[in-house]
């Protein structure tokens, strides 16, 4: 028998949340890590000494019921409780009036809230299908939509998106929710730069991972890696999956997101919102949060295709571009206290391939398929299986605590 009850492949938010139950029920797991850290899109790195910037994650979404507002807690992290994403909007060279801001809140609220989205109830159809594309409110919606679902309304299945609950609040982490994750995943059996190229289920009573650095066996494996990585085939499956899963994975889009940060040496903002969206004639919007705990950055916010055409422009392009729009509203004497900036480019990082997974159109369901074990030893869990708090960091980390419930009573003797 192998001595290893389970190995835990990807040492994301959902490998920690399992790592972290496995040790708690008991199972003698590893966790292996293609990357040279812990964390996966949950990733912090500095702007400057003291100013930390979250590539990935940043906000503890779906406060009611995030798993991760406790440990937070526990872990004397700070977050900001009494932040509120707002429906701000710099119109074609000036703040929006409050009718305007208004109109545009309820064009939000009705697309966001159901209601909009209710015939897909019938129908599995695209979200863009439903939405009123007359509304001058329409483009900084989609926009904003596509930050939300890394894709763009056209792309999405509306009766998947209605699924998803937003309840609760959007707490951003101080210090980053990528630090907070990595000082959650200290202490677990994990070996890094070790990469999964086969999960091999073909002997009767245990699994083989094959990885760049030996083999491992044992009695079960959970596959935490994104549906980008999923969907390219690095890891061969032996046998082949089961043609649900296969269909589950092919009906997700992985998701283009990105985040620009800009770092200016002092205060360039003023009382500006904390979040803006500029819109500027027939120019792609674009969203901009600046962090509420007085540090003088502002992060620029892309997804869907727009992000993908930004990532593929490069790195300086993208900061230029955000530096332009930001000039745009807050005056051109802000570029002289610029000093760099961080761009993310989660759509081309070889272990993540995509941002985070939304279903296709005619694909609901493919959550739940792929949250089904495979003969009782092969197991997925991931922000992409992260129902209900479905593309979030608490999500993930939920849906690997709940895996190991299930992995612990398929490994229970008969
Ligand atoms: C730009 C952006 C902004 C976001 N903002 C927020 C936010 O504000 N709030 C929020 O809650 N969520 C946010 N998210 C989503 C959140 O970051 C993810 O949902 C979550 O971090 C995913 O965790 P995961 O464990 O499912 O996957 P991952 O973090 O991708 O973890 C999987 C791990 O598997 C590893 N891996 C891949 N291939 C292999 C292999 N072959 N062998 C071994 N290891 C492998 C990877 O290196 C990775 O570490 C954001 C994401 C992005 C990209």
């Amino acid at each position: 028998m192998p001595n290893l009850d389970l190995i835990i492949i990807g040492a994301g938010a959902a490998g920690i949340g399992a790592s972290r139950a496995a040790t708690q029920a008991g199972l003698a797991h590893q966790v292996i890590e293609a990357a040279h850290r812990v964390g996966g899109r949950a990733y912090t790195e500095d702007l400057a000494p003291g100013v930390p910037f979250d590539l990935g994650c940043h906000w503890l979404h779906t406060t009611d019921i995030n798993p991760l507002v406790p440990e937070a807690d526990r872990l004397g992290v700070t977050i900001d409780r009494d932040f509120a994403f707002t429906a701000h909007l710099w119109l074609n060279g000036r703040h929006a009036t409050p009718a305007e801001t208004n109109a545009y809140g309820e064009y939000f609220g009705w697309a966001e809230n159901g209601a909009a989205l209710a015939p897909a109830a019938h129908e599995d159809r695209d979200v863009l299908s439903l939405l009123d594309t007359n509304s001058p409110y329409f483009a900084p919606y989609a926009h904003v939509f596509s930050v939300i679902h890394a894709a763009d309304p056209d792309q999405v299945s509306a009766r998947d998106a209605m699924d998803q609950v937003m309840n609760g609040g959007d707490w951003p982490v101080r210090d980053g929710l990528g630090r907070m994750m990595e000082r959650l995943g200290a202490g677990m059996p994990v070996s890094l730069n070790t990469v999964a190229q086969e999960v091999d289920c073909s002997p009767r009573d245990h699994v083989v991972v094959r990885t760049n650095k030996g083999t491992l066996t044992a009695r079960a494996v959970l596959v935490t890696v994104s549906i980008g990585i999923l969907q390219s085939g690095l890891i061969r499956f032996r046998p082949v999956l089961p043609a649900a899963t296969v269909s589950a994975i092919d009906g997700f889009s992985p998701g283009v997101a990105n985040r620009v940060a800009l770092y200016f040496d002092r205060d360039v903002f003023g009382d500006a919102p904390s979040n803006l969206t500029i819109v500027d004639g027939d120019a792609e919007p674009l969203a901009i949060h600046i962090p509420t705990f007085g540090f003088t950055y502002v992060v620029g916010q892309t997804g869907g295709r727009f992000a993908s055409h930004l990532t593929r422009a490069g790195q300086k392009a993208a900061t230029d571009y955000v530096l332009d729009r930001v000039s745009a509203v807050f005056g051109a004497g802000i570029r002289k206290h610029f000093v760099r900036s961080i761009v993310s480019a989660w759509d081309t990082d070889p272990w993540v391939l995509g941002a985070y997974a939304s279903v296709k159109p005619g694909h609901f369901g493919a959550r739940q398929a792929l949250a089904q074990p495979v003969d009782g030893r092969l197991f997925f869990a991931g922000e992409a299986v992260g129902m209900p708090m479905v593309a979030t960091c608490g999500g993930a980390y939920w849906s690997g605590t709940q895996a190991i419930g299930r992995i612990a009573a398929a490994l229970q003797p008969a």
